[in-house]
């Protein structure tokens, strides 16, 4: 049974700008009526089965023919949002598609808000919270392993693993909870030990879910890597070794004549955000200080620092210098120029590819390196199953929190009623991953940052 909310709504829903065709989408309880007035009003839309395709014009409150279309009638609850939903596929030119959509609006129908489509969606049961997120991801991906990443989740699998882990927590409550309101009857019980295990096990499962998420973000959101060394070591060539032999876009800060600073490329699947951090630097006038600024906040944030040396000048003070005080960090030691001479692997904490950007030798063995260095610290799941945002990272911190909470308790022999405060916490808290205890306003939020028309 459809949520009926006030009002019909109607937006475009394929991309701003020209493409071939043009989709808008009305959906409510009127969008019928509303379809059918724009095909002439004649009944075509009206009686349609549904899930039908119709082929006729869009006219205009005076009965002007304004483009030809294709109505597809789909009739609720068989549909995104549950409700009865009719697309016009028109031009798809500007001019067209808003059109159409203003003589919808004139018809009765409100222009969508982002994301209400996929509010109603939820509302009505037919996605939940983490696959709407997907969704939202989907519209947003940055490479084909964000795309895949986000497939997968909008497929409902986050939802199965959450709900799995949320029947388990529950379950140990009632055990728990029986144990209190039942101490005299002869009912089925688990020991203390028990519910250790159980917890221990449920607090491993989240753990795995919190430790891959990062995996998770860097699929998402690609990898950072800032290209670092001294002057002339090979930097900027090395930029456009990697870019040359990949899918790249290449952007140069303005001031920056010589060097390309900023390269995008993806490795297998995965987005790398080259950036070379001392051609941030190559102004000599004012703006020096602040691109010396910058590019030390680079370095920090980097997800690698690739630190670049050339062979033949080898391994200098001011290079231990530099890698000693960002060893915290994840780098590689590209050894670069080595086409001209090489030199033995340096004894430090981070790894070595050897290079040559002249010759071009090394250079898929870098990207793939730095790929392998970032997504290192961030161990894959078992099933490939991750949690992408921050918002559902941390309510599956939280969740794992409690259940150690709990575990301490239990340790420190708590009684029975307080035990289970933290679990069933644990309990609401995963809840809001999936949306099944979702408040108004956390739904306002997620809801809103979905483009117009999804
Ligand atoms: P950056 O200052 O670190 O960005 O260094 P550049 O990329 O501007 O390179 C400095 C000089 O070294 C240029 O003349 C390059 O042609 C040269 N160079 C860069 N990589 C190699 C390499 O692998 N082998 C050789 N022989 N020369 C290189
Ligand atoms: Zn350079």
């Amino acid at each position: 049974m459809p949520i009926h909310e006030a009002q019909t709504i109607a937006q475009i829903v394929t991309a701003p700008g020209k493409g071939a065709v043009g989709i808008i989408r009305i959906s409510g309880d009127e969008a019928l009526a509303i379809g059918d007035g724009l095909a002439g009003g004649r009944g075509m839309i009206a009686r349609a089965a549904s899930h039908t395709i119709h082929y006729g014009w869009v006219h205009d409150r005076e009965g002007n023919r304004l483009d030809e279309a294709l109505f597809m009638v789909m009739h609720g609850p068989r549909t995104y949002t549950g409700e009865d939903v009719v697309e016009v596929q028109c031009h798809g030119g500007p001019v067209a598609v808003g059109e159409v959509l203003r003589e919808a609006c004139a018809r009765g129908a409100r222009p969508a808000e982002a994301g209400e489509f996929s509010r109603r969606a939820f509302l009505n049961g037919k996605i939940d919270l983490s696959r709407a997120e997907a969704i939202m991801d989907l519209v947003e991906a940055k490479s084909d392993g964000a795309l895949k990443l986000a497939a997968r989740q909008k497929s409902g699998r986050t939802e199965e693993l959450v709900d799995g882990l949320r029947a388990a927590i529950l379950e140990l409550i009632a055990y728990i909870q029986a144990d209190l309101d039942f101490p005299e009857d002869d009912i089925d019980r688990l020991d203390k030990a028990a519910y250790r295990d159980r917890a221990e096990g449920l607090a491993h499962d989240l753990e795995d879910l919190v430790r891959t998420a990062t995996r998770g973000r860097l699929y998402r959101d690609g990898i950072t890597v800032a290209l670092c060394g001294r002057a002339n070591v090979g930097k900027s060539s090395l930029l456009n070794a990697l870019t040359g032999r990949n899918t790249a876009i290449v952007t140069n800060i303005p001031g920056t004549t010589r060097d390309s600073v900023e390269a995008n490329i993806q490795v297998d699947g995965l987005a790398l955000r080259l950036i070379d951090t001392a051609g941030l630097r190559k102004t000599d006038d004012l703006v020096e200080q602040i691109g010396v600024d910058r590019a030390k906040d680079i370095v920090r944030g980097a997800d690698v620092i690739a630190y670049c040396l050339a062979a033949p000048e080898g391994l200098q003070p001011v290079d231990r210098a530099f890698i000693e005080d960002h060893r915290d960090q994840v780098g590689l030691l590209v050894i670069n120029q080595v086409d001209l001479s090489d030199m033995p692997s340096p004894d430090l904490p981070w790894p070595a590819v050897r290079t040559s950007a002249l010759a071009g030798t090394g250079i898929d063995d870098l990207g793939r390196a730095l790929k392998e260095a970032a997504l290192a610290e961030a161990p894959a799941a078992e099933n490939a199953l991750y949690l992408t945002n921050a918002r559902q990272v941390s309510l599956a911190e939280t969740a794992l929190q409690d259940l150690r909470h709990f575990l301490e308790a239990l340790a420190m022999g708590v009684s029975d009623d307080l035990l289970v405060i933290d679990l069933q916490h644990a309990w609401e808290v995963l809840g809001l991953i999936t949306g099944d205890t979702a408040a108004d306003d956390l739904l306002d939020q997620i809801f809103s940052q979905f483009c117009l028309g999804k």
